[in-house]
């Protein structure tokens, strides 16, 4: 901030001023900035946009979540989701527009990718989320699992998670910002470099290769004996839990052997199991949610194995929150 302001002679304090303007009270207005001179909110007006997204449409569900979908410069679609919890506000923000990892469950992963987010659209979803939530009732927790796979775009989420951490951005704790990945070990071995104490997510959902290969083909390049390799490392590094995201398919991931497996592919890995139900969306006929007697059976098998699971009860459900599905139907609309 403060080299981009140099060229308009302003100083160092200023850039401090003008993050708190933005990032304490959720002002974008450089004209609205009453304690900047008049010359400098001129200049600022006339030579920066402060605003990347516009706000088009906004969703309430009935638990609760909200779901924003906003319009970049180039008039693609990004969505965002509020979740509120008993003591969390969690925004869940997305990475790229699309994705071309083509998991078989996802709505994103069906639209391909069409561009890479830079920092600033993923940064300003939080900016939409917290104005909805109002300025006084502070997001706490962030999770990048919107559209997208994080480790694709690896600088700009990185960016963004600093910005979102930093004391004069966000200042959210890193402890309290998961990246989500479908498995990118690259992706997982760099984030074990970095200063930052961020909570690591990889999506499992399968406990063999030959199903995971099926559901999620990003599994044909980086094989499960890999990828939990590398959380094992990312583990002892930081020493820290990874968090194991498990989608529960009807008859293909969701047995008592199932079960048993990932309770063995898990052992030596400091981490915690989240159950998801699946969400089917709008039009996906390939799978179907795994029963509730089917989840329960499998979330007690884990237990008596000494397995620490919880499960994610589908928050936002009634207004499609899992994964791109809000923008596929408003672009269905549109046309
Ligand atoms: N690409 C990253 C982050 C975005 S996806 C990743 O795959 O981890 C975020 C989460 O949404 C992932 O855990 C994914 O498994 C889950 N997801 C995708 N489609 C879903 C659906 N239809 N129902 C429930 N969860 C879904
Ligand atoms: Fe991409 Fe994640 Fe969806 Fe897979 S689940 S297609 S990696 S966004």
């Amino acid at each position: 901030m403060k080299d981009i302001l140099a060229p308009l002679g302003a100083r160092a304090f200023h850039a401090r001023q003008i993050m708190a303007w933005f990032y304490q009270r959720g002002v974008s207005d450089f004209s609205r900035m009453t304690d900047l001179s008049k010359g400098l909110r001129t200049a600022l007006g006339k030579n920066f946009r402060a605003d990347e997204l516009l706000l088009m449409t906004e969703r309430r569900s009935r638990d609760g979540s909200r779901k924003i979908l906003l319009k970049t410069a180039d008039r693609q679609l990004i969505e965002s989701v509020l979740i509120p919890s008993r003591e969390r506000l969690t925004a869940c923000l997305s990475t790229q527009l699309g994705c071309k990892l083509n998991c078989g469950f996802c709505a994103t992963g069906a639209m391909g990718l069409v561009r890479n987010l830079t920092a600033g659209e993923i940064a300003d979803q939080l900016f939409h989320l917290q104005s909805m939530a109002g300025w006084q009732n502070r997001i706490t927790n962030i999770v990048f699992m919107g559209m997208g796979e994080p480790m694709l775009n690896y600088d700009a989420t990185l960016s963004a998670a600093r910005l979102i951490n930093s004391h004069l951005g966000f200042n959210i704790g890193a402890r309290h910002i998961t990246i989500s990945t479908s498995g990118i070990v690259p992706g997982i071995l760099r984030l074990m470099e970095e200063p930052e104490q961020f909570k690591l997510a990889i999506s499992l959902s399968a406990t063999t290769d030959a199903v995971r290969n099926k559901i999620m083909p990003v599994n044909k390049k980086y094989p499960l004996k890999e990828l939990l390799t590398a959380a094992r490392e990312f583990s002892n590094r930081k020493g820290k839990l990874v968090f194991f995201e498990y989608i529960l398919l009807a008859g293909i991931n969701d047995g008592l052997d199932d079960a048993d497996r990932l309770a063995k592919l898990l052992k030596n890995i400091p981490g915690k199991v989240n159950l998801i139900p699946y969400n089917p969306g709008e039009k996906n006929g390939l799978f179907k949610p795994s029963p509730p007697q089917a989840q329960h059976a499998f979330f007690e098998r884990l237990l008596q194995q000494g397995v620490a699971v919880t499960v994610r009860m589908s928050k936002g459900q009634d207004i499609s929150a899992a994964c791109g599905q809000l923008r596929a139907a408003a672009i269905s609309k549109q046309t």
